[in-house]
This record gives C-alpha cells, structure tokens and sequence, in this order.
C-alpha cells in the first residue's frame, strides 16, 4: 500500500529509455528488456566464435570475454551506462551483474572463477563520484555466481584523464603502468575474473590482464556490461 502511494507521487523510470516503470517492473521497463542488444558470446565459450575472445588474441591471454550487452550509442545501452556512470544509479549496475551472472551460471561459468575483480578508478576520481560503477556490477555478478568479489587489490596508480592529448604510442606505454596490484598474496594462483562498465578499446582490461597475471593470476578473463 504504502509502495503504491510512494510509486503514485515518486514514479520510477525506466533507466534506458525514461518511460514511467508500471507495477513489476524494475530499472528497465519490459519494452526495452526486450529489445535490448544482448550479445550471445557466452554460448561460444573460449572459441573463436566468440568475436570479443577475438580481440584479445596475440596482445593477452585471456581465458574467457564476455560482455552482457553491444554498446551503441545514443540509444538504450549508452543511456543505461550513463545513469550508472554519472547518476548515481549504483543498484542498477547491481542489477545487471546479478542479471548477467545468472546466465553465466546457466552456463556453468561460475566454476571458472575463483575471483572477481572490477577495474578500479584512481582515488581521486573515486572521491569525485563518491563510487566506482565497475564495483557494483562485480558485487551483482559475484552474488549471482557465488564467487568472491575483492575491489582492493587492484589500484589505479595513473589518473588518466589527461592521456587524451597525447599520441597513441605514448598512451598505450602509460595504460601499461596505470594499474598495480596492492595485495599480491591473494591474487596469486587465482583465476580472475576482471569487470568493467564499458569496453572500447580494450586497453584499459588488457592492461589490468597483464598486471594480475604478471603478479601471478594463473588466468585471467572479462566480462563488462556493454563492449563496442
Ligand atoms: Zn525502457
């Protein structure tokens, strides 16, 4: 009753496409449920069907990638990953990694991993934005699968932000020295998983690879909430 009234003067929207949320719905309205761009790269597993595997192939040994949804931009998923970016919506990253990891799960992923770790923000934009979005996609996987989740062993030494007006050489150098690994006792020997809001490039997550496993990872995979 009381949800009701609160729902008649506070309606929720939905958070890809701002339409008012009815009864049942939650975050994302039944519409865009559908028509969201769900990749189908879980079913290909570590083969070279899997187009996101592909990506990684001759820079670093990645065991799995996956990505719950494609990006496109100025459509439903650029504004699902905007919210949670910029607006504070850190349940809805929640919500998608439980999404996404339950399919993992189907998929007997789960025992695949014995750690999950998201890509950490540099503390002063993590002071800024008061969270790291990555994190609470993480926490909703790491649920859903139920595998062990830590946000502090890896850090991230190198604010990035002023890498944009530097050449591409020179950039790649940095990404390669942006991460290090604070607790090396609990990453060794572990298959990790590394978690990401978005992937674009790819930098960002193969650097990430490299630090884990050079500090001693036995595997490392990916799985982010969209990949362009
Ligand atoms: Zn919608």
């Amino acid at each position: 009753m009381f949800q009701d009234l609160l729902a008649l003067f506070f309606p929720e929207s939905c958070f890809a496409c701002n339409k008012v949320l009815v009864r049942g719905e939650q975050f994302i309205c039944t519409d865009c449920n559908i028509k969201l761009p769900y990749t189908d790269f879980h079913e290909h597993g570590a083969t070279e069907l899997n187009p996101l595997q592909r990506r990684f192939w001759g820079k670093v040994p990645v065991r799995f990638a996956f990505s719950y949804l494609y990006f496109r931009s100025k459509g439903r998923v650029q504004r699902l990953l905007h919210q949670l970016k910029y607006k504070g919506a850190k349940d809805l990253g929640e919500h998608l990694g439980q999404r996404y990891g339950s399919i993992l799960q189907e998929y007997q992923y789960h025992d695949q991993f014995d750690l999950i770790v998201p890509v950490p923000l540099h503390k002063l934009k993590l002071r800024k934005r008061g969270y790291n979005q990555s994190e609470h996609f993480a926490v909703g996987l790491a649920s859903a699968m139920s595998v062990p989740t830590k946000a502090d062993v890896l850090k991230r030494t190198i604010n990035t932000t002023t890498q944009t007006q530097k050449n591409r050489l020179s950039r790649w150098q940095n990404v390669e020295q942006v991460f290090e690994v604070t607790k090396p006792e609990q990453v060794k020997g572990k298959r990790i998983l590394i978690v990401d809001d978005v992937l674009t490039t790819g930098a960002t997550l193969e650097a990430c690879a490299v630090t884990l496993l050079a500090a001693g990872a036995s595997e490392v995979s990916i799985a982010t909430i969209a990949a362009a």
